[in-house]
């Protein structure tokens, strides 16, 4: 018969939360265009520039 395990304790389960979540860093490459951080793959959030051409409309302008 299977037994059951008994409940994690408060420190087990923070060292597995403290091991497992750990902060990362998010991923940002400067923009070619305006060297400002954006995300990889995605179109720069401040110029919307995107693989030399602009895929995003300014919001400012
Ligand atoms: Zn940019």
């Amino acid at each position: 018969m299977a037994v059951p395990y008994g409940r994690k304790s408060r420190a087990k389960s923070r060292m597995h939360r403290a091991a497992t979540m750990k902060y990362a860093p998010k991923t940002w490459a400067a923009c070619p265009h305006c060297s400002e951080p954006k995300m990889p793959h995605f179109a720069c959030g401040s110029c919307g520039a995107y693989k030399n051409r602009q895929a995003r409309a300014l919001a400012a302008e």
